[in-house]
Order: C-alpha cells, then structure tokens, then sequence
C-alpha cells in the first residue's frame, strides 16, 4: 500500500489538473464584429496624447466629464493590468475583498473627515435623511471592519485588498482616465502589531510595486513623498512613471537611487556673499515696484539680496512667511510644518492692509505687530544684508540684517528644491523629470485604528492599536500612463504583457481566396497557440487596416498579401521598432509565439 503522505500528495496535483486555475477570458476576435470604434480626428477637448489615442482607437467613450465607459479594448487593457496586480497581491499574502463603495457618513464622522475631507468627497442622503458618501478611499471601512472582527495578536498581520471604483469630485476632471471622477483603484491596507510589523509590511507592498510597475513594461521610480492630508506620520512613497506630460515634478539623483517628489525634496541651504555686508538698514523710495522682477531691475541687485514676505492664511489664521527672492514657495511644506490646514492660500490685499498698513507688494518683516507669526525658510536668516518690503506704500528697506532685525518665530525649510542642488545623499547634482502617480504606499501607523478604536490584546494582555498602512495603484490611471510612455505619430504602441490582444492578422485582399483561406487557417492556428489574435476581416483597403492597426498599437502585425504567399510567406511585423520579416506560412505562429513569450515572461 501507498503511504498516505503519498496519495493526498496525488490527489491535489489531480485536482490542479482538473480544474483551471483560471478562465482566461476570450482570446480570439474577428475585428468586423469589434466594437473598436477608431476615429481619424483628434478630438477637441483630449489636451494629453494618452486622452487623445484612447479615444481615437476606440477604448474610451465619455459620459460626462471625468466618467467613461470602457469599450471592449479599454475593458481588456484594464483587466490585464488588474490580473497583474492581483496576482502580485496575492504574492505577497493579501486577501482580496470587497468593501461597499456607498459609505456611512457616520465613520468618516468618527476618523474627524467628514469635516475636512472638503469638496472632493461625493456626499448623498438616503430616503430617511442619513448621510453617506462615495468612496474616495476605504480607510474608515477597513478599520471599522478590523475593530469587529480583530481580538487578538494572533490574528495579525492582515493584508487585505480590493480592486473598485473610487469617487472623488476633482476640481479639475481631465486628461481622460488620468484625473477622472471615477476611477479604479486597487487599495490595499495593513494591520500589524507593531512598527517593525508595519515596516515588513510596507516593504512587502513596495517591492510587490516594483514588479507590477515593471510587469507591466512601464519606465517608472519610486520617490520619497509628502504624507499629505491622509494623514499618518510615517514613510510614503510614490510610484511615477516617467513621462514629460506628468503632472508631477521629481527630482532624482542620477549616482545614487535618492528619487523625491519636488513638493518633499528637502533642501540643504545655500549662503551668499554679498559685495558690502557693512551698511546700516536704510529706508528707499521705490514707486511702482510690486514685484520681485521690479524690484530687483528698479534696485540693480541681484534677486538673491531680496526678501519676499507673503502674508497667508491658513484656516482661519494669518501668518508672514520668508523667502529668498530667487526661491520658489513650496506651500506643501509650508503647510505641513505648520500642523495640516484645511485651507491654505495668500491673503487677500484687504487683510494685508488691515494687519500691515499697506499693499502686498510693500509687505516686509521688520516691526511687524507682535500678535503675527513669522516663519522663514532656512535660507533667510543665513543672508548678512537682505532688501525687503517696509510696510509702507512704495517704500523697500535696504541693508537690513535679518538674523537681528527680523522677528522670526520659527526657521523652517519651506522652498521648492531647483534642478542641480546637491543631492543630500551623495552630493552629486539632482536631475529633475516629469511624472505620473500611478501608486503610493504609505505608513498610516495608529491614526485610524486609534480613532476608530481598531485593538487588539497583545501576549501580555495590554490592549494596543493595530498598526496601519494603505497602498494605492491606480489602476485606470496606469492605462494612460502607459499611453504617455509609449506611442508615436501613428497611435498607441503597447508593451505586450497588457495589449489588448497581442497580434493582428490582416488579409490584405478580401478578393483573393488563397489570402482569405491563409487568413483564416492561421487565425485558428494562433488561436490553438494561445496566441491573443484578432483577425482584420473587414472588407477595407489594406491603408486602412494598417491605419487602424498602428493606431490601436497591436505589438505584432501579420499581413498576408498575394505576392508574398506566392512564396508560401507572410510579413511580421513589430509595431514598437517598425522592423518586418518575411516568415514562411508555417513558420510564423511559432515565431509569434516565441515573441510573445519573450515579451511577458517576467
Ligand atoms: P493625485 O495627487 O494625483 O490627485 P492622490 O495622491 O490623491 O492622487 P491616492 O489617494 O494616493 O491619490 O490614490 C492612489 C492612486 O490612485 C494614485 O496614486 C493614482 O494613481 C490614483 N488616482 C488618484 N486620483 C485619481 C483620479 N482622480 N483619477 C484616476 N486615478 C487616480
Ligand atoms: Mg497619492
């Protein structure tokens, strides 16, 4: 007799071979009965490529502004991206489910967002009056989901993960599936015990990004983050993929990997010699000058002398904040060292009057009124002589010394990191790109489970606050994102592992059987190959095919025409480097195959 060990070992490679791991969905498609609808047109309102080649090729279709309908091209592109991450998810440990979109305002109410969560958030009422919203992200869900279900230690760590729509009512809808209104994310959250905990799990998720981004065939970079109003205190990290139309500007290192986006870069501070440190403060006339270029020009000193003083208000709270005259505000830090306002933007020219007596343009830090916060950026009191507004309509101080005539409350980094400062690792000097967000991790620690009351009890007994984090890919978003990243002229140029379909048979004659019958006969060959084909049946000229061929951006073409057959060959050809190859008729399934395989083994 079999030892036991043995037959159960058996039964389970059985049941594998009996039961798919998978049903792969449809591989095959003849493109006269496609619904692809492709357009010559650019069309007026698409200002990005990515925008303008999905709906040219037909996989996009708008309803209303920042919501689409995938047509069945679009759907496969987003489902393989979603097979990809899923697959990495669950790689890692995650459990997939699936949380309620519609959201009771109650537990936002009870993380203190409903308040602050502002514009962005669709909010709704149910036939009896209660508030609900549309989900922008699940944080609230999640931990209140934990809170029931999670006692004790040994049921962490937790990763658990979804693939949904998410709502967010942005100010500026655009770009397609970039920024849209509804969108589809898959956002994963982690409980664990403690930090270190935390820490795994965060690498988990940031390694597991690495291999979806890369999976995927993009170009892209992690980058150090700014938390922002998500909350939490820990590490975060975004991942781009570069391309010049992003929205987002990172700077890099190119010796080593440091990679930030520029709202987070810190910036190490520059000293500059002025030519006559010794003259005392003095009072000058400057009619007309409101800006920095004016002021600079009217003054004949460079913008490095100068101080700009902008007075803000956060909330409900006014602030003067510092700056060097050739350094840009980096209001992101600015708000973040000041503790998270709401609102944060310039003052009206009103209250400038009220609290200084002037315009903005004259706005200036010495003898400002005792009740108003100074913050200035690390640079400022590290300049000797400095030239700044007065207070007084048309009227500039020369010569001050800030580190003794400025009250300065508080010394904080607050400027835009520029092209070419030292990188803070290495030193080398930092490149800056353009790039897309297509994900971010992120270390929440206990800012939800603490509000939400999310414990569990430790070995000892004491009770503890689960340790969060939650991890984004934007699912949709990375389908425009791969757009940016590769196409030319003609349209869409797809990286294999998520092509619609992965090859294109194209009869040049409809009129030639030998074509027709070819066609037809490889077409199904392909098919018993695994091979993801469409077939151009359609009665079109051949331009045409190929036109719509290059604009949808099948990674293989095979046409088959009457000259070459008469050779017993067909032509195959790679949409990404244009090159074509004569292949005998038996030969090219094969070497199709072997492409492919190629192109997606990861
Ligand atoms: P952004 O700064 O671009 O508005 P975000 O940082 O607010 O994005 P997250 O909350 O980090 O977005 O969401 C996770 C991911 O979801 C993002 O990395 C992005 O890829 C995607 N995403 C966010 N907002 C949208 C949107 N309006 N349309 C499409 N994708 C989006
Ligand atoms: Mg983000």
């Amino acid at each position: 007799m079999m030892p036991l060990r043995m037959s159960i070992h058996e039964i389970n490679i059985g049941a594998i071979h009996e039961f798919p791991v998978q049903r792969k969905g449809m591989f095959h498609m003849r493109v006269s009965q496609l619904l692809n609808p492709t357009l010559r047109e650019v069309p007026a309102e698409a200002e990005v490529i990515s925008h303008q080649l999905m709906v040219r090729a037909g996989l996009i279709r708008k309803s209303a502004s920042g919501l689409y309908t995938y047509l069945p091209l679009g759907l496969r592109v987003l489902r393989k991206i979603e097979t990809i991450v899923r697959e990495e998810m669950d790689a890692k440990g995650g459990q997939e489910l699936l949380m309620p979109i519609m959201q009771p305002a109650e537990l936002w109410k009870e993380s203190g967002r409903w308040d602050v969560y502002g514009d962005e958030l669709f909010r709704l009422k149910d036939r009896h009056n209660r508030e609900f919203c549309l989900g922008p992200t699940h944080e609230e869900i999640i931990t209140d989901l934990i809170r029931g279900e999670v006692r004790s230690y040994k049921q962490l760590p937790l990763l658990l993960y979804q693939i949904q729509n998410k709502y967010r009512d942005e100010r500026r809808p655009r770009f397609g599936l970039m920024r849209g209104r509804e969108f589809i994310m898959k956002d994963l959250y982690s409980f664990d015990r403690d930090e270190a905990g935390l820490a795994e799990s965060y690498q988990k998720m940031y390694d597991a990004y690495c291999r979806i981004f890369a999976r995927c065939g993009l170009a892209y970079r992690p980058v150090e983050a700014d938390a922002g109003a998500i909350g939490g205190t820990g590490g975060t990290h975004e991942f781009m993929v570069l391309a010049d139309s992003g929205e987002n500007a990172v700077v890099y290192c190119p010796e080593c990997s440091y990679a930030a986006n520029v709202e987070k870069a810190e910036c190490r501070p520059q000293v500059i010699e002025v030519a006559s440190p010794e003259g005392q403060r003095k009072l000058v006339f400057t009619p007309n000058v409101r800006t920095i270029d004016e002021l600079s020009g009217f003054l004949a000193v460079p913008k490095t002398s100068l101080v700009k003083s902008l007075l803000y208000q956060g909330d409900e709270k006014l602030f003067l904040v510092l700056i060097r005259g050739d350094r840009e505000l980096n209001e992101i830090k600015l708000n973040n060292a000041l503790g998270g306002f709401v609102s944060l933007e310039l003052a009206s020219p009103e209250d400038v009057k009220k609290i200084l007596g002037c315009e903005p343009g004259s706005v200036g830090p010495v003898e400002v009124p005792n009740e108003l916060m100074v913050v200035a950026d690390e640079e400022v009191p590290l300049m000797k002589k400095a030239v700044c507004g007065a207070n007084k309509a048309n009227h500039h101080f020369v010569d001050a010394v800030p580190s003794i005539e400025f009250r300065i409350d508080q010394v904080l980094d607050l400027r835009m990191m520029e092209q070419g400062e030292a990188c803070l690792k290495c030193g080398a000097p930092l490149k800056e790109a353009r790039g897309i967000e297509v994900g971010q991790v992120f270390k929440l620690g206990t800012k939800y489970s603490k509000a939400l009351g999310a414990t569990f009890l430790d070995p000892d007994g004491e009770e503890k606050a689960c340790v969060m984090g939650c991890y984004g890919v934007g699912v949709s978003r990375s389908i425009a994102a791969a757009i940016e990243q590769n196409h030319d002229d003609y349209g869409i140029i797809w990286p294999m592992p998520i092509a619609p379909y992965q090859c294109i048979i194209v009869p040049v004659s409809t009129k030639d059987s030998l074509v027709v019958e070819t066609a037809d006969k490889l077409y199904l060959e392909f098919q018993r190959l695994g091979v993801e084909v469409v077939l151009d049946d359609r009665d079109e000229r051949a331009g045409v095919k190929f036109k719509d061929a290059d604009l949808v951006g099948y990674p293989l073409r095979v046409t088959i025409g009457s000259k070459t057959l008469a050779n017993g060959q067909v032509e195959l050809r790679e949409r990404k480097t244009g090159e074509t190859h004569l292949v005998t008729v038996e030969e090219v399934a094969g070497q199709v195959k072997t492409i492919i395989e190629k192109e997606i083994s990861f």
